[in-house]
């Protein structure tokens, strides 16, 4: 395996594993997630591992952070990066997501947005806020995730004859909501934070 890496022999500086860096026999670090910089450290993206060391190998992007894991094949050694930067600045368009019940629930990530509470997604709905009875579109912005007995008490009224409304104004899944979520999951990586909360 690892044999995208290819001969390329990256230098070991001395005194690596006396610094508490764990050797991988499994692929798991290779899973791990990896926060990808623009040129300019703007937070961009988030990959696996695998796809970083290869983007690292072929100079298209540098290691600003590694993991902590050592990745260690046949011909290959070298530290997992946590945090990579490109070193030739993107434009980044500012393109939606796609519309659909995946993305939505993944936008209010898993929370009900008139009772708040998080649910598996076998247990969520969609909710138009605005009902399709009156008119409402299947838009971003009128589309939200709700749990059963929500929509069941929302019925086809509007938000403010049931006194239901939700919690955050809903809105298209753009760069900034990608973002969002890029904060939430830089909760399990510290090295993370200095890059997300600018
Ligand atoms: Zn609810």
């Amino acid at each position: 395996m690892h044999n995208f890496v290819g001969s390329y022999r990256p230098p070991m500086p001395p005194g690596m594993v006396a610094a508490g860096i764990h050797q991988e026999h499994d692929g798991h670090a290779l899973h791990q997630p990896v926060l990808v910089l623009n040129a300019s450290y703007e937070p961009i993206n988030v990959c696996a591992a695998r796809r970083a060391i290869v983007l690292v190998l072929k100079g298209i992007a540098m290691t600003e952070e590694e993991n902590g894991h050592f990745l260690h094949a046949a011909r290959v050694a070298m530290r997992v990066p946590s945090v990579i930067r490109l070193l030739e600045y993107r434009r980044i368009p500012h393109q939606s997501r796609a519309l659909s019940r995946k993305n939505i629930l993944l936008r209010d990530r898993n929370t009900c947005q008139y009772c708040s509470t998080a649910l598996p997604s076998s247990e969520l709905t969609l909710d138009h806020v605005i009902p399709r009875s009156r008119g409402g579109l299947s838009t971003w912005e009128n589309l939200v995730a709700c749990c059963h007995p929500c929509n069941r008490r929302k019925g086809n009224q509007l938000p403010h004859e049931a006194g239901m409304k939700p919690m955050r104004e809903p809105r298209s899944f753009n760069l900034h909501t990608s973002r969002h979520i890029m904060r939430l999951m830089g909760h399990s990586d510290d090295k993370w934070r200095k890059y997300l909360f600018y």
